[in-house]
């Protein structure tokens, strides 16, 4: 029997990636093994977002190569890369890497087991390696009977509602390698999350590119992005999140990676009716400067920006709101950046992540005009950084003497409504209570982004070290 390992890096859509192929391999009688010294072929499934991840993957690629080459068992191994790196390099990867046997593209995760058979077929045939099978555009959307061996602990679950996106975003490669914005039917979305409910997931976190696009590429055109959202017109998030509530049993619907520019009145009222939607808005902003949302062709503007998060807030109480902001884009001035540090002071976010521009090669913002020096981005990265870390310590604090309902991920360490996992913060709890379940907390203490419910500091051995670098 074939055994396979596979190491998958990047978000949690390159995750349900990496466990539709994994699906696929045992449904073709191959066993996974997350021992890779002990695999016959190793995929490696990669990241391309930014070029740190473009380095992680390569330098993954490299290390899987090279152990192979320390043992005798393993000069056999194959070795396959998958993912956005090679649907984005298809054409220079297999000149830069020769060392791989087989690029596949996003749309190969159901062919992976046909690929590997061929690659022991070509070394019959003393076929010269490596082999590139990389659709020239990505089109492919799983569905609810995907064969999927989950990845995930058992009690959360990743469900892909859409892929790909339509926006312009100036800084983003994500549309050149995933392909335009497809979606899955709401029958086919709740099928799937019924089997998780069944199979004891207690969280399913609804993911695609721009969750709140869902549904919309199939009605007709819209006159522009901001036209308020009817979903008498068509399948929408909102009617989909009426449908997940509606299923029986104890779990969270967690919505991620939500535009600004598709939220509607309509949406916050589902949210704020719906009890088993986390009360957790996740919505990257990217800026708020009106001068680089315009450069950034974020199609929002400030004051739109602004009207959204005060709507959000009046109309879901306790709602956590999580975003993202980019520093340094081209263009930025210090006007900008400042205008940036004030809007984060005076929302005051739940959760923020900051990131430094990355220039992307095929992107608008690669060629444009006023690249932000290294130095300079780090500074203002910093800047935000330090300012998020007194609120959210500000705001964990105001958390102590409060009861929440939390799901607890392992022995030890609970999650809220306000905490996805694997981005967020933690709370740390007695080790005895049962992993996998919803528990009752009262928050005792706080520290950073975390929080402590029933422990000391000093009882706990993990203790993150949550100070960020000055
Ligand atoms: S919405 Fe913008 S940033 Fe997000 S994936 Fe689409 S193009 Fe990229």
């Amino acid at each position: 029997m074939i055994k396979v390992g596979l190491i998958s890096l990047g978000c949690a859509k390159n995750l349900v990636d990496s466990e539709i192929m994994a699906g696929h391999l045992q449904k073709a009688g191959m066993q996974m093994t997350a021992d890779t010294a002990a695999a016959d072929v190793v995929i490696v499934n990669t990241c391309s977002f930014l070029n740190a991840a473009k380095e992680e993957s390569i330098q993954t690629i490299l290390e899987a190569h090279e152990e192979r080459g320390m043992r005798k068992r393993r000069r056999e191994q194959k070795l396959i890369v998958a993912g956005c790196m090679s649907q984005r390099f298809a054409s220079e990867l297999p000149e830069a890497l020769p060392e791989v046997d087989a690029f596949i593209g996003l749309d190969q995760v159901t062919t992976v087991a046909d690929v590997i058979r061929d690659l022991y077929a070509r070394e019959q045939r003393k076929t010269p390696a490596p082999e590139t099978i990389v659709a020239e555009k990505s089109t492919y959307i799983p569905d609810y009977d995907t064969p999927r061996f989950r990845l995930t602990p058992r009690h959360f679950a990743y469900l892909k509602i859409a892929e790909g996106c339509n926006h312009p975003c100036s800084f983003c490669i994500i549309p050149k390698i995933r392909g335009r914005h497809r979606s899955r039917t709401i029958a086919s979305v709740v099928r799937e999350a019924r089997q998780l409910v069944a199979e004891g997931v207690r969280e399913i976190n609804l993911i695609s590119q721009d969750t709140t696009y869902f549904g919309m590429d199939r009605w007709e055109e819209r006159p522009n992005p901001r036209t308020p959202v009817d979903s008498s017109r068509g399948e929408s998030l909102t009617a989909l999140l009426r449908e997940l509530n509606a299923i029986e049993g104890d779990f969270w619907i967690r919505i991620l990676y939500t535009h600004p520019a598709h939220w509607s009145s309509e949406l916050i009222e589902t949210i704020a009716a719906c009890e088993k939607v986390a009360r957790y808005v996740d919505m990257p902003l990217q800026h708020i400067s009106d001068r680089m949302l315009a450069s950034m062709r974020r199609e929002t503007s400030s004051q739109y920006i602004r009207d959204l998060i005060a709507e959000i807030r009046a109309g879901i109480p306790d709602i956590a709101l999580r975003t993202t902001f980019i520093v340094g884009a081209p263009g930025e001035t210090e006007d900008d950046h400042q205008e940036l540090l004030e809007f984060i002071r005076e929302t005051r976010f739940e959760r923020l992540g900051v990131f430094e521009y990355s220039r992307e090669e095929g992107t608008r913002a690669a060629k444009f005009d006023g690249q932000v020096p290294d130095t300079v981005k780090s500074r203002r990265w910093h800047e935000a950084m330090r300012l998020q870390r007194d609120i959210a310590a500000e705001i964990s604090a105001s958390m102590v003497g409060r009861r929440v309902r939390a799901l607890v991920d392992e022995p030890g360490i609970a999650r809220g409504q306000a905490d996805a996992p694997d981005i967020d913060g933690r709370i740390y709890v007695p080790d005895t209570l049962p992993v996998g379940e919803f528990v009752e907390l009262e928050i005792t203490g706080a520290h950073g982004y975390d929080l402590l419910a029933g422990v000391e500091p000093e009882d706990l051995e993990d203790f993150r070290d949550l100070e960020i670098a000055q």
